[in-house]
C-alpha cells in the first residue's frame, strides 16, 4: 500500500480491502490506488522506462523531448523547456528545464541522467521485459527503474505539481535530464557544464548517488552521497626477449608479472578517513551493531588508526572501500603463441582513488608494492581529460580539478533529516562517499555542491540496478516523490 496517502479514503480503502477475496487482494496490491500526484509519476516513470535509452539500441533525444513535451504541456514556457543535443551526435540530447523563482537565492539543480545501462531481454527473467514497466507484487520492474529514471520522472512529475500549485519558489529550480552517464563518448552532464553553464548554475544540486537502504523491507538509513572517489587505470607490462616454448629458462614475462600481481593482491593501502568518511562511520555505527558497531566506533575514534577494527571492517567489500584507496588487477594479456615464451604480458589495474589522494602517489605506492623494475608502471589518461582537452600527461598525474567533496553543510542536511524524520521517523542520515564515479563530479569541480539524495530505498542485500531484473517497491517509489517534493519546497521558499 502507498503509506503517504493521508486523506480519509484511504482507511476505507483499507478496510474494503479487507473485505475482499485474497486473490483480488493480491491484484490490488499490484495496482495501488494513487492518487493523482502519484498517477502522474506513474504515467512519466512508465514512458521513460518504455523509452529505451542504451547506447546500443535505444537514444536519450527521444526521452529528453518526451519529458520536454510534458512540460510544455503543462504551462512551462518553450524558453524554460530547452533540449541540448550534441553537435556531432543527434541522438544524444538533454533536457534542461527552469521554473523560475522569485530570484532571492540562487538556483537549485536536479541532476538525473536518462541513459540506462544495456539491458537484453532474454538475460532478463522470461516474464519481464527491460524496456517495459512491469508491475508485479508490489514491485516496478524494468531498466532503469531505479537508476536513474525514478529520480528523473520524479523531478519532472514535482516540477509540474509546484508549476500547477502556483508555488513560486524564493530561486529558480533547475531540472537537467543528461546523456552518457553510464558510458557512451558524450557526457551530458560535462558537456552542459562547460557550455551551458549559465542555465546550470545553482548554489546546490541533488543528484542519485546516494539514497535509502531497506533490509526486509526496513528502512535502515537514507544515504547523502556528498563525495566520491575517481578511477585511474594503470597499465602493468612486462617485456622479455621471448624464445621456444620447448627450451623454457625461468625469466618469464608472464611469471614476473604474475608474481607482481601477487604481491599487489596482498597489499592494502592505508586507512585514510575524510571528512565524508568519518561521518559515515559515526553514523553507520548506530545503523549496524554488535562488532561491526564497535570497530566502526572505536574506527573513527582512533582517527583510523586502529588496526584490528580497520582489519574486521575491511572483510567488507564496502566498508573496506570506503577507508581506502583499491587498487584491482581487472585485465591480463599475454603471448603471442601456445608454443612461445611469451614476450610481452600486460594488465590493467584499475585504482579507486581517494578524493584527498593523488594518482601519482598511487602509482609511486604501486611501484613500490610490485618491487620489480622489470614491471613497468603506467598510468593512463583519464577519458573525461581528452574529451575536455585538458594536458593528458598532468592529467594523468593529478587528482580531478576543484572540489571532490561537497561541505556537510548543516542548513542542508539538517533538512533533509528533518524531511526524513516525518516520512520515515527514526530513520538516521547517513553522509557517504561514493566508492564508483556519479555525474556529480564536474559539477562539484565547476563549484557547485552536489548532494546524492533521493529518499528512494532499495534493499541493501538485493543489489539490482544495471543487472538483472531491476526494481524498486512500488510504495518506495512514491515516498521518493513525497520526500523530494518536501525537500526541494523547503529549500527553496
Ligand atoms: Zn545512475
Amino acid at each position: 500500500m502507498i503509506k503517504l496517502r493521508r486523506k480519509p479514503f484511504h482507511t476505507v480503502a483499507i478496510s474494503l480491502l479487507l473485505l475482499v477475496s485474497s486473490s483480488a487482494l493480491a491484484a490490488r496490491a499490484q495496482t495501488p490506488s494513487l492518487d493523482e500526484h502519484q498517477r502522474l509519476l506513474f504515467d512519466i516513470y512508465k514512458e521513460l522506462v518504455e523509452t529505451n535509452t542504451s547506447e546500443s539500441g535505444g537514444e536519450t533525444t527521444v526521452a529528453a523531448e518526451r519529458m520536454a513535451a510534458r512540460l510544455r504541456a503543462a504551462g512551462f514556457p518553450a524558453e524554460d523547456v530547452q533540449v541540448f543535443v550534441h553537435p556531432d551526435n543527434a541522438k544524444k540530447g538533454n533536457l534542461v528545464a527552469r521554473l523560475h523563482g522569485t530570484g532571492a537565492r540562487k538556483p537549485l539543480l536536479l541532476l538525473a541522467h536518462l541513459d540506462v545501462v544495456e539491458a537484453k531481454k532474454e538475460d532478463w527473467s522470461p516474464d519481464l521485459d527491460p524496456f517495459k514497466l512491469t508491475e508485479r507484487e508490489g514491485f516496478y520492474y524494468g531498466r532503469g527503474s531505479v537508476d536513474d529514471k525514478a529520480m528523473a520522472a520524479i523531478f519532472v512529475a514535482n516540477l509540474i505539481r509546484y508549476k500547477k500549485e502556483g508555488f513560486r519558489p524564493d530561486r529558480d529550480i533547475v531540472v537537467a535530464l543528461t546523456a552518457d552517464e553510464e558510458g557512451g563518448g558524450f557526457n551530458g552532464a560535462s558537456w552542459l557544464v562547460r557550455n551551458k553553464r549559465e542555465l546550470l548554475d545553482a548554489e546546490f544540486g541533488f543528484n542519485e548517488g546516494g539514497g535509502g537502504r531497506e533490509r526486509k523491507g526496513k528502512a535502515l538509513f537514507n544515504g547523502v552521497q556528498a563525495s566520491e572517489k575517481f578511477s585511474r587505470n594503470f597499465t602493468l607490462e612486462v617485456k622479455n626477449k621471448g624464445g621456444h616454448s620447448s627450451l623454457p629458462v625461468k625469466d618469464n614475462a608472464i611469471y614476473t608479472l604474475a608474481e607482481g600481481l601477487t604481491r599487489l593482491s596482498q597489499f592494502d593501502f592505508p586507512v585514510n578517513l575524510n571528512e565524508v568518511t568519518r561521518a559515515y562511520f559515526e553514523r553507520m555505527s548506530s545503523v549496524e551493531t554488535g562488532q561491526t558497531a564497535a570497530d566502526m566506533r572505536a574506527l573513527v575514534a582512533s582517527g583510523g588508526k586502529d588496526a584490528a577494527a580497520a582489519a574486521r571492517l575491511s572483510e567488507t567489500a564496502l566498508y573496506n572501500s570506503m577507508m581506502r584507496t583499491t587498487c584491482v588487477a581487472t585485465r591480463v594479456e599475454a603471448g603471442h603463441a601456445n608454443n612461445a615464451l611469451p614476450q610481452t604480458a600486460r594488465a590493467n589495474v584499475n585504482c579507486r582513488i581517494l578524493p584527498q589522494e593523488s594518482p601519482a602517489d598511487v602509482e609511486a605506492a604501486l611501484v613500490r608494492v610490485l618491487a620489480d623494475p622489470k614491471i613497468s608502471v603506467k598510468r593512463m589518461v583519464p577519458s573525461r581529460a581528452r574529451e575536455e582537452g585538458q594536458d593528458e600527461a598532468a592529467a594523468s598525474a593529478r587528482p580531478p580539478a576543484g572540489r571532490q567533496t561537497s561541505p556537510l553543510d548543516p542548513k542542508i542536511i539538517g533538512e533533509i533529516e528533518r524531511v526524513t524524520r516525518e516520512l520515515w521517523p527514526g530513520v538516521p542520515v547517513v553522509p557517504m562517499m561514493g566508492t564508483g564515479a556519479t555525474d556529480s563530479q564536474p559539477f562539484r569541480q565547476a563549484g557547485i555542491p552536489m548532494y546524492g539524495v533521493s529518499g528512494l530505498f532499495t534493499d541493501i542485500d538485493d543489489v539490482r540496478t544495471h543487472g538483472k531484473d531491476e526494481r524498486i517497491a512500488a510504495r518506495r517509489l512514491y515516498e521518493g516523490q513525497e520526500f523530494l517534493y518536501r525537500l526541494v519546497k523547503s529549500l527553496s521558499k
